[in-house]
């Protein structure tokens, strides 16, 4: 749902996202078996994340000189949302990567790897997290030094998605100058992978990454020496908005699907969504998702007019997070039984909302940040 973004239906933004939504519909139907399988073997579906580029749907802001949509940040959100809703595989680390490429990459990099990423012949992945430096950098031990005019990396990165399969990894690491981050291709000696194997997300798993004295040119370098951390900021605070849309996608999902369910399932002599305790946790899940949506349009919007957005997709992924899981949750009580097996969409939509309440900005960090700016204010109305 686009309330902010659909007001009008005769533009061109409207018009597109009628269409697209219409297509990843009929795209996951006809392959719904193929995804599920991949789902549950934790496997990443190289042929379908290919057709997905071919399409044009992994590079949503991407110029079309460089093979993208030539599209904004609302066509991102939009799609993003029906990869959700419809458990497709997702192009968010992919975007990530663009938006990497586009804000800080030469172009020599653009050159390099943009338009590859973008149709997914080429796999783009993102080393940040250590096994103990997750939410905060000040306890990375990934080192970056100087070896003439190249450098030196050493690492161990761990819960990297399309890991294992990726061709070029944004490595974060700690040089003279303090975070730095780096285009590393995958495939240089001294770079191992190892698949692990997540709860959610399973379409993109995870790797841990190893990184022994890898030789990198210094034109790998994204960024300046020492900039990691303005790299760092200028792509989460937009992926955020594209977490929040996946996360609304999946809570329309469980209730679309417990829904259709309870319509017709008799218990005693009433249908399910005939009793009113029902029908609040359908209303209430309605309106958090409903909320989320506008506090996500709203980001769009924002992004749009200022490309400043921090706050505003803060607050949309929190709003997303919550309404999902409630979605989820009361999914659940919907449809009783019936809902707690394999074979049903439930327990893979939740996991994937648990991953996204984690990655990409958890849950806790987002409401520090939303505390730091309310404080930064002395009248709440002021907030900006
Ligand atoms: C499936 C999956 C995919 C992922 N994909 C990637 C990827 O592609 N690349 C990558 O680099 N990383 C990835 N991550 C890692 C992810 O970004 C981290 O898990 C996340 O940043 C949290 O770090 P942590 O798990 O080390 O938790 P910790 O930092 O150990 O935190 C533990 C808990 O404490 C909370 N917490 C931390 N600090 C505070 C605070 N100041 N106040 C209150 N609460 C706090 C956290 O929110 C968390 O709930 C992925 C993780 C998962 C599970």
């Amino acid at each position: 749902m686009y309330p902010l973004l659909s007001t009008d239906e005769t533009t061109d933004l409207a018009r597109w996202t009628e269409e697209s939504q219409r297509e990843l519909a009929a795209f996951a139907s006809q392959h719904r078996a193929e995804l599920d399988a991949a789902n549950a073997a934790g496997r990443f579906p190289r042929d379908l994340y290919l057709e997905f580029g071919r399409r044009g749907y992994l590079a949503p802001f991407v110029p079309k000189e460089y093979g993208g949509l030539g599209g904004g940040i609302a066509e991102y959100a939009v799609i993003a949302e029906e990869v959700g809703r419809h458990g497709l595989v997702s192009g968010q680390i992919a975007a990530q990567g663009e938006r990497w490429l586009l804000d800080w990459g030469t172009s020599e990099q653009k050159d390099e790897w943009l338009a590859a990423i973008s149709s997914g012949e080429k796999i783009f992945s993102e080393s940040i997290s250590e096994k103990n430096a997750g939410s905060s950098f000040k306890t990375m031990k990934a080192t970056a030094t100087r070896a003439g005019s190249d450098w030196i990396i050493n690492a161990q990165k761990t819960h990297v998605n399309m890991g294992a399969d990726s061709d070029v990894t944004l490595v974060y690491a700690i040089a003279e100058e303090g975070l730095t981050s780096f285009l590393v291709d995958a495939s240089l000696p001294g770079v191992e992978r190892r698949q692990t194997d997540p709860v959610g997300l399973r379409l993109v798993p995870t790797a841990d990454m190893s990184f022994i004295d890898v030789r990198i040119p210094a034109s790998a370098i994204l960024g300046e020496p020492g900039g990691g951390l303005q790299t760092f900021l200028s792509t989460f605070n937009v992926s955020r908005l594209g977490n929040a849309s996946e996360l609304i996608g999946l809570g329309r999902r469980a209730m679309a699907h417990a829904v259709e369910y309870a319509k017709q399932r008799i218990v005693g002599e009433s249908v399910v969504t005939s009793f009113q305790g029902i029908q609040w946790m359908i209303a209430d899940a309605w309106q958090a998702l409903a909320a989320a949506s506008l506090a996500r349009d709203n980001a769009v919007l924002t992004y749009e007019r200022t490309g400043s957005v921090a706050l505003e997709t803060s607050l949309a992924k929190r709003l997303a997070i919550d309404a999902a899981e409630l979605a989820s949750t009361s999914a659940y009580s919907i449809v009783g039984g019936h809902g707690l097996y394999f074979d049903q969409p439930y327990t893979a939509i939740l996991n994937d909302i648990k991953v996204l309440k984690v990655a990409g900005g958890s849950s806790e960090i987002l409401r520090n940040y939303i505390a730091t700016r309310v404080l930064k204010h002395n009248a709440l109305e002021g907030i900006a």
